[in-house]
């Protein structure tokens, strides 16, 4: 064994390499565990632009929003579940970067084309910056920005304290976040092509909350991703 090599093995006895989305310990020379290997919940295409459902799974014929698609890598299902609650709850901020990275992809199969202006993302509410210590939204856009070159913009900001979003019923959602999202500078926005940034789209009703101000201020077309996508129930209509 030569130098290098023990000092790898040293180090993973006492900084395991772990797999980013379940954070089992993994080898060195692995990227990711084999479970996550094997059954992540990719969305794999052809994938509907409203609802960012493969096709196979779309319920949401093809209703109007005010962003004009939504892509993620992933269902927000098992170990991307996990890996959203390791990134989020668990505070750790460097996830985001690897998470960008898999949202990078979907960027340039779906909007490599696209001149965008700007990038924005879903603000926390005034009781959530206290609470946590950062945003998963705005450091996964911010990573995103690194990667396109796209500007980052704070423009958007939470007017007053929500609920969170997945303590309410889907058809109660909507309700939730109304007029609780506004534009801090129009002048940014105004005709301005931009894309939204959130972790997790449930409903879409967030994404069209703050996806309608923008345009109200102006901006001529909003475009959102994220890292997951709630799968709807087959039985339960999507609401936008
Ligand atoms: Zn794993
Ligand atoms: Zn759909």
């Amino acid at each position: 064994m030569n130098f290098k090599k023990f000092f790898d093995a040293v180090g993973w006895i006492f900084f395991p390499k772990r797999c980013k989305y379940c954070g089992c310990v993994i080898e060195p020379d692995r990227a990711l565990c084999s479970n996550c290997s094997n059954n992540l919940p990719e969305i794999s295409d052809p994938v509907c632009g409203f609802c960012g459902h493969s096709k196979a799974d779309c319920i949401c014929k093809s209703r109007k929003s005010y962003y004009s698609s939504v892509f993620a890598p992933f269902y927000y299902e098992n170990m991307i579940k996990t890996a959203v609650g390791r990134m989020k709850f668990r505070e750790n901020p460097a996830l985001c970067r690897d998470f960008a990275e898999d949202m990078y992809k979907v960027f340039l199969q779906k909007y490599a084309d696209i001149d965008f202006d700007l990038i924005c993302y879903v603000p926390f509410s005034p009781d959530k910056i206290k609470s946590r210590a950062f945003n998963q939204a705005e450091l996964l856009a911010k990573h995103l920005s690194e990667k396109t070159g796209i500007k980052l913009s704070d423009s958007l900001c939470c007017l007053y304290n929500i609920k969170s979003q997945h303590r309410i019923d889907g058809a109660d959602r909507k309700g939730n976040v109304f007029g609780a999202y506004g534009v801090v500078n129009g002048e940014e926005v105004k005709d301005k092509t931009v894309l939204l940034v959130d972790d997790i789209k449930t409903t879409g009703a967030t994404l069209d909350e703050c996806a309608k101000m923008l345009r109200l201020y102006g901006a001529e077309k909003v475009y959102a991703i994220t890292f997951a996508v709630a799968k709807a129930q087959k039985n339960i209509t999507i609401d936008s």
